[in-house]
């Protein structure tokens, strides 16, 4: 028991010692410690009252109650929970200083927003980038400062967008790529960034690949008519007949390699919209494919199995998905020892999506490859895919076309037992096929 407790003991025990001793004298005993008992109670509650009005006033130290006992170890107790209090407060003062001179000295704009767009707090960048001000714009709906309708969808979503680029409402000159992030119970973090200088070198790449591709094309088309032409001519000579025969392959190759190069730069160049396309049939796509592979020699009559949803039709760009189906089911053919067993699947995943997948039991592919395989030019054996008429683009092709349609591709391969390439869509893209799709 500690000392002010023991004070309180005490003083109980006296009161009592005190009403037993007048009530002997008085010969009254009980209603003489009852007496005495009303009047320490009376005491403690006096003592209650000024420690409530103690309590109300602010807990001034100047107006302490002095009581001593009971009351006394009260006192102490609230004083030291306000101290460890105080302190807690302390800390997380310097904990949001400390996290809001982070924020502050972030380089991207940062805004907190409530969870229907309302400006509580931004930092420096965003009143640079964004030309925020304080208080101005605290309290104001952010997306009546930045006027755009693509960024208006892209704060009502409900599913949160990985990132949005758009060109800046307040300078055209300027692009930002936006993300959102939901945090707490009804916060949402904008982060904005200024991708201009990015943006401007990916221009500048693509279109000097494009303008490259197309100035190679027409020489190589004069060197290919030439060629053609002595080819033609030369009647008797082996030896030179074979050479014609490949400076003409090498030709084709580079032809090849020019015309998937400006695939490709024209796939990077444009954005498709979410519900952009047609409603295709791909079943009848890849079933049209494979007859194609089996009537030009390339597969067997039954080397490919096609396990189709027929009722499943996909919105899209038809160039763009036959060349994707086209390339997935060549890789198997060209790759892959002749006869492996392919088989063509589409179906919709357990999340609803879309999803084509070409699956064969060839040679596979080591593990150490597979996150690179998307990369132009990448191969796993150089020599070999050149000399199969391979360019080394076909699979990023297949990446920004199954990305332009909301989508992603997964690659699993084990080797010696085959591989496997799944391109899943948008959900969105996914329709029921009413019959006259092609
Ligand atoms: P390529 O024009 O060489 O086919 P791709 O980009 O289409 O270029 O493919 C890249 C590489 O991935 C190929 O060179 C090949 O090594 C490997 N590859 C692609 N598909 C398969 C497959 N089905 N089986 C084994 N290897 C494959």
């Amino acid at each position: 028991m500690n000392k002010n407790l023991s004070l309180e003991a005490w003083r109980l025990f006296w009161v009592l010692v005190a009403g037993i001793i007048a009530g002997l004298m008085t010969s009254r005993l009980w209603p003489t410690i009852v007496l005495a008992l009303l009047a320490y109670c009376i005491w403690q509650m006096n003592q209650l009252f000024r420690l409530d009005r103690w309590i109300q006033q602010g807990l001034k130290r100047s107006q302490t109650p002095n009581a001593g006992g009971l009351l006394e170890n009260i006192i102490s107790n609230i004083y030291r929970l306000k101290t460890s209090r105080k302190r807690g407060k302390k800390q997380l003062a310097l904990l949001l200083g400390q996290y809001r001179a982070s924020a502050e000295a972030l380089p991207d704009a940062t805004v907190i927003l409530t969870s229907t767009g309302e400006i509580q707090w931004f930092n420096e960048a965003a009143e640079i980038l964004l030309r925020l001000q304080t208080p101005r714009d605290l309290g104001q709906r952010i997306d009546n400062l930045l006027r755009d309708p693509k960024f208006r969808k892209f704060l009502r979503a409900t599913k949160r967008q990985q990132e949005l680029r758009l060109t800046s409402p307040l300078d055209n000159e300027v692009i930002l790529s936006c993300r959102l992030i939901n945090y707490g119970q009804d916060k949402l973090l904008l982060t904005v960034r200024d991708v201009s200088i990015r943006e401007q070198l990916n221009r500048v790449r693509r279109e000097f690949v494009s303008n490259a591709s197309h100035e190679l094309r027409t020489p190589l088309t004069v060197i290919r008519g030439y060629l053609e032409m002595m080819s033609a001519d030369n009647g008797g000579e082996d030896e030179l007949r074979d050479k014609i025969h490949i400076l003409l392959e090498q030709t084709a190759q580079m032809e090849n390699i020019i015309n998937e190069m400006l695939t490709l730069s024209r796939l990077e160049s444009s954005t498709l919209e979410a519900s952009e396309g047609e409603a295709l049939s791909v079943a009848q796509i890849l079933r049209q494919l494979v007859s194609d592979a089996v009537r030009s020699g390339k597969a067997e009559s039954d080397q490919i199995t096609v396990t189709v949803d027929d009722s499943l039709c996909l919105i899209g760009i038809r160039a763009e998905i036959m060349s994707l189906c086209n390339n997935l089911l060549y890789n198997a053919l060209q790759h892959n020892p002749a006869q492996t067993p392919i088989e063509l699947q589409w179906f919709r995943s357990g999340s609803d999506a879309p999803c084509l997948a070409v699956n064969d039991d060839g040679e596979g592919i080591e593990q150490q490859h597979l996150s690179r395989l998307t990369e132009r030019f990448y191969r796993v054996d150089s020599s070999r895919s050149r000399e199969s008429g391979g360019t080394g683009l076909g699979l990023a092709i297949v990446k920004h076309i199954v990305q332009r349609h909301g989508g992603h591709i997964d690659i699993s391969s084990t080797p010696t037992v085959g591989s496997s390439f799944t391109c899943c869509f948008a959900t969105s893209r996914a329709v029921e096929c009413v019959g006259d799709e092609v």
